[in-house]
Protein backbone atom coordinates (compact mmCIF):
# COMPACT_ATOMS: atom_id res chain seq x y z
CA UNK A 1 0.00 0.00 0.00
CA UNK A 2 1.78 3.27 -1.35
CA UNK A 3 0.99 6.76 0.85
CA UNK A 4 0.63 8.68 -2.82
CA UNK A 5 0.41 7.34 -5.61
CA UNK A 6 1.27 10.82 -7.98
CA UNK A 7 -0.48 10.37 -11.28
CA UNK A 8 1.44 12.34 -14.21
CA UNK A 9 5.10 13.34 -14.78
CA UNK A 10 4.84 16.73 -15.78
CA UNK A 11 6.33 20.11 -13.40
CA UNK A 12 2.80 19.15 -11.03
CA UNK A 13 3.51 15.97 -10.58
CA UNK A 14 7.32 15.67 -9.89
CA UNK A 15 6.85 18.82 -7.71
CA UNK A 16 4.36 16.58 -5.82
CA UNK A 17 6.92 13.54 -5.66
CA UNK A 18 9.70 15.61 -4.58
CA UNK A 19 7.66 16.92 -1.92
CA UNK A 20 5.88 13.55 -0.79
CA UNK A 21 9.11 11.93 -0.93
CA UNK A 22 10.63 14.57 1.73
CA UNK A 23 7.75 13.77 4.03
CA UNK A 24 8.56 10.62 3.95
CA UNK A 25 5.52 9.27 2.39
CA UNK A 26 5.70 6.06 0.61
CA UNK A 27 5.38 7.46 -3.19
CA UNK A 28 4.96 5.97 -6.15
CA UNK A 29 4.98 7.77 -9.78
CA UNK A 30 2.80 7.08 -12.40
CA UNK A 31 3.51 8.86 -15.71
CA UNK A 32 2.90 8.01 -19.72
CA UNK A 33 5.33 10.67 -20.67
CA UNK A 34 8.64 12.49 -19.51
CA UNK A 35 7.40 16.59 -18.93
CA UNK A 36 4.19 16.53 -20.28
CA UNK A 37 3.09 19.58 -22.20
CA UNK A 38 6.46 21.36 -21.02
CA UNK A 39 8.49 18.38 -23.00
CA UNK A 40 7.30 20.13 -26.16
CA UNK A 41 8.70 23.68 -25.05
CA UNK A 42 11.82 24.13 -27.37
CA UNK A 43 12.71 27.06 -25.24
CA UNK A 44 11.93 28.21 -21.35
CA UNK A 45 13.02 31.36 -20.09
CA UNK A 46 10.54 32.22 -16.86
CA UNK A 47 11.02 29.41 -14.71
CA UNK A 48 13.31 31.16 -11.68
CA UNK A 49 17.09 30.00 -11.78
CA UNK A 50 16.62 28.86 -15.70
CA UNK A 51 16.67 31.62 -18.34
CA UNK A 52 17.64 29.48 -20.90
CA UNK A 53 16.79 26.05 -21.58
CA UNK A 54 14.52 23.45 -23.33
CA UNK A 55 11.37 21.68 -22.09
CA UNK A 56 12.83 18.15 -22.59
CA UNK A 57 16.31 18.94 -20.75
CA UNK A 58 14.18 20.45 -18.10
CA UNK A 59 11.88 17.64 -17.22
CA UNK A 60 14.95 15.34 -17.25
CA UNK A 61 16.34 17.23 -14.33
CA UNK A 62 12.96 17.21 -12.72
CA UNK A 63 12.39 13.65 -12.68
CA UNK A 64 16.18 13.24 -11.59
CA UNK A 65 15.35 14.86 -8.98
CA UNK A 66 12.64 12.35 -7.99
CA UNK A 67 14.74 10.27 -8.73
CA UNK A 68 17.40 10.95 -6.56
CA UNK A 69 15.05 10.63 -3.68
CA UNK A 70 14.28 7.01 -4.55
CA UNK A 71 10.44 7.56 -5.49
CA UNK A 72 9.67 4.62 -7.79
CA UNK A 73 8.35 5.83 -11.23
CA UNK A 74 6.32 3.60 -13.19
CA UNK A 75 6.12 4.50 -17.11
CA UNK A 76 2.27 3.45 -17.71
CA UNK A 77 -1.05 4.77 -18.48
CA UNK A 78 -3.63 5.32 -15.89
CA UNK A 79 -7.17 4.48 -17.49
CA UNK A 80 -8.99 4.02 -14.15
CA UNK A 81 -9.19 4.80 -10.26
CA UNK A 82 -11.05 3.01 -7.94
CA UNK A 83 -12.30 4.05 -4.57
CA UNK A 84 -12.08 1.68 -2.09
CA UNK A 85 -12.67 1.63 1.92
CA UNK A 86 -8.79 2.46 2.62
CA UNK A 87 -8.10 4.57 -0.59
CA UNK A 88 -8.24 4.29 -4.26
CA UNK A 89 -6.77 1.27 -6.76
CA UNK A 90 -5.21 3.33 -9.32
CA UNK A 91 -5.18 1.02 -12.67
CA UNK A 92 -3.02 1.07 -15.56
CA UNK A 93 -3.50 -1.82 -18.47
CA UNK A 94 -0.73 -3.77 -16.70
CA UNK A 95 -0.96 -2.93 -13.07
CA UNK A 96 -3.23 -1.71 -10.05
CA UNK A 97 -1.66 0.40 -7.61
CA UNK A 98 -3.27 0.72 -3.76
CA UNK A 99 -2.85 4.15 -2.26
CA UNK A 100 -4.11 6.06 0.57
CA UNK A 101 -4.17 9.04 -1.25
CA UNK A 102 -4.30 10.12 -4.84
CA UNK A 103 -2.68 13.30 -6.47
CA UNK A 104 -3.69 13.72 -9.80
CA UNK A 105 -1.66 16.02 -12.02
CA UNK A 106 -2.85 14.58 -15.69
CA UNK A 107 -5.38 14.41 -18.23
CA UNK A 108 -5.14 16.69 -20.92
CA UNK A 109 -5.12 16.62 -24.71
CA UNK A 110 -4.45 18.52 -27.45
CA UNK A 111 -7.23 20.59 -29.16
CA UNK A 112 -8.19 20.10 -32.86
CA UNK A 113 -9.42 22.43 -35.86
CA UNK A 114 -12.32 19.58 -36.27
CA UNK A 115 -11.71 21.02 -40.07
CA UNK A 116 -11.86 19.09 -42.77
CA UNK A 117 -7.93 18.02 -43.71
CA UNK A 118 -6.54 17.73 -40.09
CA UNK A 119 -7.34 14.15 -39.53
CA UNK A 120 -6.21 13.30 -43.08
CA UNK A 121 -2.90 15.03 -43.29
CA UNK A 122 -1.88 14.57 -39.37
CA UNK A 123 1.74 13.49 -39.84
CA UNK A 124 1.67 14.61 -43.31
CA UNK A 125 2.31 17.93 -42.25
CA UNK A 126 -0.18 18.50 -39.81
CA UNK A 127 1.61 18.61 -36.45
CA UNK A 128 0.95 19.61 -32.78
CA UNK A 129 4.16 19.65 -31.73
CA UNK A 130 6.41 22.06 -33.07
CA UNK A 131 9.12 21.40 -31.18
CA UNK A 132 9.23 17.51 -31.98
CA UNK A 133 8.63 18.44 -35.90
CA UNK A 134 9.94 21.63 -37.13
CA UNK A 135 13.08 20.09 -38.34
CA UNK A 136 11.31 18.69 -40.98
CA UNK A 137 9.87 21.81 -42.67
CA UNK A 138 13.32 23.33 -43.19
CA UNK A 139 13.16 25.89 -46.05
CA UNK A 140 9.22 25.12 -46.09
CA UNK A 141 6.19 27.27 -45.74
CA UNK A 142 4.46 26.72 -42.85
CA UNK A 143 1.30 27.99 -41.22
CA UNK A 144 0.33 28.16 -37.30
CA UNK A 145 -2.72 28.34 -36.28
CA UNK A 146 -3.56 30.15 -32.65
CA UNK A 147 -2.84 33.25 -30.77
CA UNK A 148 -1.24 31.94 -27.50
CA UNK A 149 2.42 31.76 -25.76
CA UNK A 150 2.14 28.33 -27.68
CA UNK A 151 1.14 29.58 -31.42
CA UNK A 152 4.11 32.35 -31.35
CA UNK A 153 6.82 30.63 -29.38
CA UNK A 154 6.31 27.64 -32.29
CA UNK A 155 6.31 30.76 -34.90
CA UNK A 156 9.27 31.72 -33.49
CA UNK A 157 11.43 28.06 -33.70
CA UNK A 158 9.76 27.19 -37.03
CA UNK A 159 11.02 30.26 -38.55
CA UNK A 160 14.60 29.20 -37.57
CA UNK A 161 13.96 26.51 -40.25
CA UNK A 162 11.14 27.48 -42.47
CA UNK A 163 11.52 29.81 -45.32
CA UNK A 164 8.61 31.38 -44.45
CA UNK A 165 5.99 31.05 -41.36
CA UNK A 166 2.27 32.66 -41.11
CA UNK A 167 0.45 32.96 -37.66
CA UNK A 168 -3.21 32.64 -38.66
CA UNK A 169 -4.99 34.06 -35.55
CA UNK A 170 -8.98 34.37 -35.31
CA UNK A 171 -8.09 37.93 -33.39
CA UNK A 172 -7.34 41.06 -34.09
CA UNK A 173 -4.61 41.28 -31.68
CA UNK A 174 -2.45 38.99 -29.60
CA UNK A 175 -3.54 39.06 -25.97
CA UNK A 176 -2.64 36.03 -24.47
CA UNK A 177 0.87 35.45 -25.67
CA UNK A 178 3.56 36.84 -23.74
CA UNK A 179 4.75 40.23 -24.95
CA UNK A 180 8.14 39.04 -25.08
CA UNK A 181 7.77 36.48 -27.20
CA UNK A 182 5.17 38.75 -29.17
CA UNK A 183 7.97 41.50 -29.95
CA UNK A 184 10.05 38.93 -31.17
CA UNK A 185 7.60 37.73 -33.61
CA UNK A 186 6.85 40.77 -34.68
CA UNK A 187 10.50 41.67 -35.47
CA UNK A 188 11.35 38.26 -37.06
CA UNK A 189 11.23 39.21 -41.34
CA UNK A 190 10.38 35.65 -42.20
CA UNK A 191 6.99 35.37 -39.49
CA UNK A 192 3.68 36.94 -41.23
CA UNK A 193 0.77 37.40 -38.82
CA UNK A 194 -3.10 37.26 -40.16
CA UNK A 195 -4.77 38.52 -37.95
CA UNK A 196 -8.64 38.04 -38.44
CA UNK A 197 -8.35 35.02 -40.17
CA UNK A 198 -8.93 31.07 -39.44
CA UNK A 199 -8.40 28.21 -41.81
CA UNK A 200 -11.63 26.14 -42.74
CA UNK A 201 -9.82 23.27 -44.49
CA UNK A 202 -6.24 21.48 -45.12
CA UNK A 203 -5.89 20.71 -48.65
CA UNK A 204 -3.75 18.08 -50.22
CA UNK A 205 -2.67 15.00 -52.10
CA UNK A 206 -0.16 12.74 -50.21
CA UNK A 207 1.34 15.80 -48.08
CA UNK A 208 -0.35 19.26 -47.52
CA UNK A 209 -0.18 22.13 -50.17
CA UNK A 210 -2.40 24.90 -48.83
CA UNK A 211 -5.03 25.62 -46.65
CA UNK A 212 -7.80 27.35 -47.56
CA UNK A 213 -8.06 31.37 -45.98
CA UNK A 214 -12.12 31.79 -44.47
CA UNK A 215 -12.30 35.64 -44.77
CA UNK A 216 -10.14 36.36 -47.83
CA UNK A 217 -11.62 33.02 -48.77
CA UNK A 218 -8.75 31.88 -50.91
CA UNK A 219 -5.77 29.06 -50.63
CA UNK A 220 -2.51 29.62 -49.01
CA UNK A 221 0.35 27.68 -50.52
CA UNK A 222 1.59 25.78 -47.52
CA UNK A 223 3.92 22.58 -46.92
CA UNK A 224 2.80 22.46 -43.03
CA UNK A 225 0.29 23.32 -40.52
CA UNK A 226 1.09 23.45 -36.82
CA UNK A 227 -2.36 23.81 -34.47
CA UNK A 228 -1.03 25.23 -31.73
CA UNK A 229 -5.30 26.35 -30.03
CA UNK A 230 -4.12 24.78 -26.55
CA UNK A 231 -5.25 21.82 -25.09
CA UNK A 232 -8.53 20.10 -23.26
CA UNK A 233 -8.95 18.07 -20.05
CA UNK A 234 -9.63 14.21 -21.10
CA UNK A 235 -11.19 13.11 -17.80
CA UNK A 236 -13.84 10.95 -18.59
CA UNK A 237 -12.09 7.54 -17.65
CA UNK A 238 -12.55 9.23 -14.08
CA UNK A 239 -16.40 9.60 -14.15
CA UNK A 240 -17.03 6.58 -11.58
CA UNK A 241 -15.38 9.20 -9.07
CA UNK A 242 -17.76 11.91 -9.50
CA UNK A 243 -15.00 14.54 -9.43
CA UNK A 244 -16.53 17.99 -9.56
CA UNK A 245 -15.89 20.31 -12.30
CA UNK A 246 -15.27 23.58 -13.51
CA UNK A 247 -15.79 24.04 -17.37
CA UNK A 248 -14.47 20.37 -17.54
CA UNK A 249 -11.55 21.10 -15.28
CA UNK A 250 -11.06 19.84 -11.43
CA UNK A 251 -12.46 21.78 -9.19
CA UNK A 252 -9.79 21.92 -6.20
CA UNK A 253 -9.66 24.63 -3.20
CA UNK A 254 -6.53 26.72 -2.22
CA UNK A 255 -5.07 23.18 -1.10
CA UNK A 256 -5.81 21.49 -3.99
CA UNK A 257 -8.18 19.01 -2.75
CA UNK A 258 -11.08 18.13 -4.67
CA UNK A 259 -14.71 16.83 -3.63
CA UNK A 260 -13.56 13.45 -3.49
CA UNK A 261 -11.79 12.82 -0.14
CA UNK A 262 -8.24 11.74 -0.65
CA UNK A 263 -8.09 12.88 -3.56
CA UNK A 264 -5.53 15.53 -4.66
CA UNK A 265 -5.38 17.86 -8.31
CA UNK A 266 -2.58 19.85 -9.69
CA UNK A 267 -1.65 21.69 -12.83
CA UNK A 268 -3.12 22.49 -15.55
CA UNK A 269 -6.29 19.75 -15.39
CA UNK A 270 -7.40 21.97 -12.46
CA UNK A 271 -7.26 25.29 -14.94
CA UNK A 272 -5.26 27.38 -13.16
CA UNK A 273 -5.79 31.44 -13.56
CA UNK A 274 -2.48 31.07 -14.67
CA UNK A 275 -0.98 27.55 -17.15
CA UNK A 276 3.14 28.14 -16.27
CA UNK A 277 5.59 25.48 -15.13
CA UNK A 278 5.84 27.61 -11.82
CA UNK A 279 1.88 27.29 -10.86
CA UNK A 280 2.01 23.81 -11.51
CA UNK A 281 5.40 23.16 -9.38
CA UNK A 282 3.17 25.18 -7.20
CA UNK A 283 0.34 23.03 -6.84
CA UNK A 284 1.77 20.14 -6.97
CA UNK A 285 4.18 21.13 -3.43
CA UNK A 286 0.86 21.99 -1.63
CA UNK A 287 -0.77 18.88 -2.96
CA UNK A 288 1.65 16.84 -1.31
CA UNK A 289 1.68 19.01 1.56
CA UNK A 290 -1.83 18.71 1.83
CA UNK A 291 -2.01 14.70 1.51
CA UNK A 292 0.90 15.03 4.34
CA UNK A 293 -1.30 16.51 6.43
CA UNK A 294 -4.03 14.61 5.99
CA UNK A 295 -2.57 11.26 6.27
CA UNK A 296 -0.56 12.50 9.87
CA UNK A 297 -4.21 13.13 11.40
CA UNK A 298 -5.17 10.04 10.14
CA UNK A 299 -2.43 7.82 11.75
P1 LIG B 1 -4.01 29.13 -24.99
O1 LIG B 1 -5.29 28.55 -24.49
O2 LIG B 1 -3.32 30.18 -24.25
O3 LIG B 1 -4.26 29.72 -26.47
C1 LIG B 1 -4.94 29.00 -27.42
C2 LIG B 1 -5.02 29.85 -28.67
O4 LIG B 1 -5.65 29.10 -29.69
C3 LIG B 1 -5.83 31.11 -28.46
O5 LIG B 1 -5.23 32.13 -29.17
C4 LIG B 1 -7.19 30.75 -29.06
O6 LIG B 1 -7.84 31.82 -29.64
C5 LIG B 1 -6.79 29.81 -30.17
N1 LIG B 1 -7.84 28.84 -30.45
C6 LIG B 1 -8.48 28.01 -29.58
N2 LIG B 1 -9.36 27.24 -30.23
C7 LIG B 1 -9.27 27.57 -31.54
C8 LIG B 1 -9.93 27.14 -32.71
N3 LIG B 1 -10.85 26.18 -32.69
N4 LIG B 1 -9.59 27.73 -33.87
C9 LIG B 1 -8.66 28.69 -33.94
N5 LIG B 1 -8.00 29.14 -32.86
C10 LIG B 1 -8.30 28.60 -31.68
O7 LIG B 1 -3.12 27.84 -25.29
P2 LIG B 1 -1.53 27.68 -25.39
O8 LIG B 1 -1.30 26.26 -25.78
O9 LIG B 1 -0.95 28.72 -26.24
O10 LIG B 1 -1.06 27.85 -23.93
C11 LIG B 1 -1.63 27.05 -22.87
C12 LIG B 1 -1.09 27.53 -21.55
O11 LIG B 1 0.28 27.19 -21.46
C13 LIG B 1 -1.20 29.04 -21.42
O12 LIG B 1 -1.60 29.40 -20.16
C14 LIG B 1 0.20 29.51 -21.73
O13 LIG B 1 0.53 30.70 -21.08
C15 LIG B 1 1.06 28.33 -21.26
N6 LIG B 1 2.28 28.23 -22.07
C16 LIG B 1 3.42 28.82 -21.58
C17 LIG B 1 4.58 28.77 -22.29
C18 LIG B 1 5.82 29.45 -21.76
O14 LIG B 1 6.81 29.45 -22.39
N7 LIG B 1 5.80 30.04 -20.59
C19 LIG B 1 4.66 28.07 -23.58
C20 LIG B 1 3.41 27.49 -24.01
C21 LIG B 1 2.27 27.59 -23.26
P3 LIG B 1 -8.58 32.96 -28.75
O15 LIG B 1 -7.48 33.80 -28.21
O16 LIG B 1 -9.41 33.65 -29.76
O17 LIG B 1 -9.37 32.23 -27.72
Amino acid sequence: MNDVVVVGGGPAGFTAAIYAARYKLNTLLITQDIGGQIAQSHKICNYPGFSDIDGVSLSNKMLQHVKDLDVPVAFETVNGVEKTENGFIVKTATNSYETKKVIFTGGTEHRHLGIPGEKEFAGKGVSYCATCDAAFFRDKKIAVIGGGDAAVKAALLLADFGEKVYVIYRKDHFFRAEPAWIELVEQNDKIEILFNEEITEIKGESIVTAVHLKNKDEDLAVDGVFVEIGVQPKLEFLDNLALEKNEGYIKVDSHQVTNVPGFFGAGDITNPVLKQIITAASQGAVAAYSAYNELTKER
